[in-house]
């Protein structure tokens, strides 16, 4: 999809009230008209949106008519600001336990990307920290996906443990803390079923889950391209697990990132790590500045 950027839109609005030569509060109605339908074209949530718009509204009014000589600008930098604000101000990283491992749950629907990113997350892990992570394989409905990990765990040199489709997940997560114990890896990942649609089971396994393992991070891997199905996906997972992050897939494509605003305003959880590609080392911590000046184009 083409966007035309905000600033662009921004920019076209300032160049109309130009001509008149004060800035009204029409003026800045106008302005708030653009920049409400450029968040809604990069998939913003409608009610983030009016929240959104309205915070800046109300700094537009006072500030340009105090210092009208680059509108356009002052403007640009307070939705600037306020994206940034929304989305977190800071990058967020891991949760880490003071006493190995950390153990790291990931949780989202089947296709999110959540087998990839803990492939990525743990050679990024090795690469900068010379971690030695092990990877739980909880998933017991897919043996595609027992098989996926094994395969991710192979190419980065990573341990994987499973113990096949035939047993329970809280079983298969015990027994791999203990392993992880005994070989004193500093980070445990379980990577665990996902479902096509987010269903009772689902969530009850994965409640029994957390309860038993007790993660210091809780991850929640959204596909930035699935607009607003994301931000439905990431307000239920967070009901029913209270997670203390997400991951953000594929926001290599045309995507603006807009997911990532509503989801942020809607669950209140940081987001704190993009993928940004299908390779194993696309995988970035996330900026909420970066984000914002993206969301700007
Ligand atoms: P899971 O079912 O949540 O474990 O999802 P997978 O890890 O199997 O990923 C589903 C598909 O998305 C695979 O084809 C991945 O290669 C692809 N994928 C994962 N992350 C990214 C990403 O950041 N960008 C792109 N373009 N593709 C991704």
């Amino acid at each position: 999809m083409a966007f035309e950027s905000l600033t662009d839109r921004l920019q076209v609005a300032m160049s109309k009230l130009k001509k008149k030569g004060t800035v009204k509060e029409e003026d800045v109605k106008e302005m708030m008209r653009e920049i409400r339908l450029a968040l809604l074209e990069a998939d913003v949530n409608l009610q983030v949106v009016r929240g959104f718009t309205k915070r800046v509204g109300e700094r537009a009014i006072g500030v340009e008519i105090l210092e009208s000589l680059n509108p356009t600008q002052q403007i640009v930098k307070i939705v600037d600001e306020e994206l940034t604000k929304v989305l977190g101000s800071e990058a967020v990283g891991l949760n880490k336990n003071p006493k190995i491992p950390t153990v790291v749950m990931m949780v989202g629907l089947q296709g999110a990307g959540k087998t990839t990113f803990v492939g990525k997350l743990s050679n990024f892990l090795k690469q900068n920290e010379k971690a030695r992570p092990l990877l739980i394989a909880a998933d017991v409905y897919r043996p595609a996906a027992i098989d996926q990990l094994k395969v991710i765990g192979q190419q980065l040199d990573i341990p994987v443990f499973d113990m096949g489709t035939d047993v329970d997940p809280v079983e298969i997560v015990k027994q791999g803390l203990a392993q992880a114990k005994e070989n004193k890896n500093d980070y445990v990942f379980i990577d665990t079923a996902g479902r096509l649609h987010i269903d009772e089971t689902l969530m009850g396994e994965l409640q029994r889950i957390k309860e038993f393992a007790q993660p210091n991070d809780i991850l929640l891997t959204v596909d930035a391209m699935t607009g607003q199905d994301a931000v439905t996906v990431a307000q239920s997972f967070n009901e029913q697990l209270d997670v203390t992050g997400v991951v953000l897939t594929k926001l290599d494509g045309d995507t603006r990132g807009g997911a990532a605003l509503s989801i942020r305003a809607v669950t209140g959880k940081p987001i704190k790590f993009i993928g940004t590609g299908e390779k194993l080392t696309d995988v970035e911590v996330f900026h909420p500045d970066r984000m914002s000046s993206r969301i700007l184009g």
